[in-house]
């Protein structure tokens, strides 16, 4: 059973959105796209393990803290029999191990993935204490890209690499018939309540209002739509998909709350912030038909309906 459902991270959000909106640095380029890696590797081992089993609750995505310090668990498993947790790696192509570091084939060192795990093991183990939960934890380093490949890799280390995600199932398989029981259940609430959303951590860089590419992005290829062709639909120019203005808007609007959530929706703004649209009276009637109106004259705005 799903408690917590992954979903992108804010981070993940906010990257996805100034890549297509302004200029990145090559170093902001590339976290961003280490971000949709690791995000991809998550879903591609959810689908791996999520149906297997009913009787364990999934925690997707939790950020923790213990005495100050914050810890991140990819996935977290609460079975009858004890606590999975997992640090879910898509790394691809090859890597060596040497001297308890790790490197890409390039010779560069990369952050110890093991490491990390030890650390997300011994967090939980005290925070569970902490809180008064007496559980067995297994801790799992796992390497999902079918691609990946470690030379000189450590042996009695809790990694499971691509070729043994099978063997793991199985083994996770063979206590599907034991039950949870309330304490299971009040360990995932207790991790539920404790997992802070807003992630202190995030590397997005700064931007401004000006410094961003305004206009309505093609959710299927991403490119921006170049005008409007007919009165109440945008086609894309690159691949031919057709949405009409409602949605392409209210997407955008999304993107600009998600952009500046500090700022307010207004007719003008979000006229500007579309930019193909030649009516504010059409923005108006959009926003009017799936907002709150709040305020009146020049402090009228628009909110979520609830
Ligand atoms: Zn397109």
């Amino acid at each position: 059973m799903v408690i917590k459902e992954r979903c992108e991270s804010e981070e993940l959000l906010l990257f996805r959105q100034l890549y297509l909106r302004m200029e990145l640095s090559e170093k902001d380029k590339q976290h961003y796209f280490n971000l949709e890696k690791g995000y991809e590797g998550e879903l591609a081992f959810d689908h791996m393990i999520d149906h297997q089993r009913s009787n364990c609750l999934i925690l997707n995505d939790l950020l923790l803290e213990i005495n100050n310090s914050l810890f991140q668990l990819d996935k977290v498993l609460i079975a009858p029999e004890k606590v999975y947790i997992y640090e879910v790696k898509n790394f691809e192509g090859d890597y060596y191990f040497e001297s308890d570091r790790w490197f890409t084939l390039g010779k560069t060192e990369i952050k110890d993935p093991l490491l990390q795990l030890k650390r997300s093991d011994s967090s939980l183990r005290r925070l569970l204490k902490q809180i008064g939960f007496n559980c067995t934890i297994d801790s799992h380093l796992i390497f999902v890209n079918p691609e990946f490949h470690l030379y000189n890799s450590p042996i009695h280390q809790p990694i499971i690499y691509p070729t043994q995600i099978n063997r793991h199932i199985y083994d996770f398989k063979l206590n599907s018939s034991l039950k949870l029981n309330n304490n299971h259940f009040k360990l995932a609430e207790k991790l539920l309540d404790l997992h802070i959303s807003k992630n202190p951590y995030s590397l997005v860089p700064k931007y401004q209002y000006d410094d961003i590419k305004k206009g309505i992005v093609c959710p299927t290829c991403g490119s921006f739509y170049s005008g409007m062709k007919e009165a109440h639909l945008l086609s894309c120019g690159k691949c031919g998909f057709k949405e009409t203005v409602e949605s392409g808007v209210l997407r955008s609007v999304g993107e600009f709350a998600l952009l500046f959530p500090d700022v307010r929706i207004t007719k003008n703004i979000v006229w500007d912030w579309c930019r193909i649209v030649s009516s504010k009276y059409i923005i108006q009637r959009i926003l009017m038909d799936n907002f709150k109106v709040v305020g009146a004259g020049k402090a009228l705005h628009y909110i979520k309906k609830i």
